[in-house]
């Protein structure tokens, strides 16, 4: 398959048939049969394509909710998803997970501009000058969260998109 960085001469339809027609057939073995995660974690990181949610951090599938947002902020959408974790789903902790070379990463300034230029009426794009800083910061939110459960607890790291080593930011913290 051939990446087209704008995507100008990519064909969209056939894109999604042959996503489809490669979707694994019904009936497969050994998948979670429960909506709760096994480990009873979160995961909080951006939508990039280098990631790779479970093999990055060695999860199975249906270990951990994997919500997945443009620089892995906490931003409203974000609370939303982690209500249910937590309240329905036993979610107990939760692990922000920045990344290296993040499109939102605003590093010379440039980017809210930028941004405001797609669509000047909305404010909530969620760059930040500095991908640690924005991790730490988030953190910080989710423990003071006031609907946090009890036990709650909150870890911050950067993955290095390069070579998927994460750099620890905030070392497991309970709320
Ligand atoms: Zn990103």
């Amino acid at each position: 398959m051939t990446t087209i960085s704008d995507g100008a001469d990519t064909d969209p339809v056939a894109g999604l048939t042959d996503l489809l027609e490669a979707a694994a057939p019904a009936g497969v073995a050994g998948r979670p049969d429960s909506a709760r995660p096994a480990r009873r974690l979160a995961v909080v990181t951006c939508m990039d394509a280098r990631i790779d949610a479970l093999g990055d951090l060695r999860l199975d599938h249906g270990d951990a909710h994997v919500i997945r947002v443009a620089g892995a902020r906490i931003v409203e959408d974000v609370v939303r998803s982690l209500h249910l974790s937590t309240a329905m789903l036993g979610v107990r902790g939760c692990l922000v997970l920045g990344h290296t070379s993040c499109g939102l990463h605003d590093a010379d300034g440039t980017l809210a501009g930028r941004l405001r230029a797609l669509d000047p009426m909305r404010r909530d794009w969620a760059s930040f000058s500095d991908p640690a800083e924005a991790v730490a910061e988030d953190v910080g939110r989710l423990l003071a969260w006031p609907h946090r459960p009890d036990p709650w607890a909150v870890a911050g790291g950067v993955i290095d998109v390069a070579d998927g080593s994460v750099q620890v930011v905030v070392p497991p913290t309970s709320a």
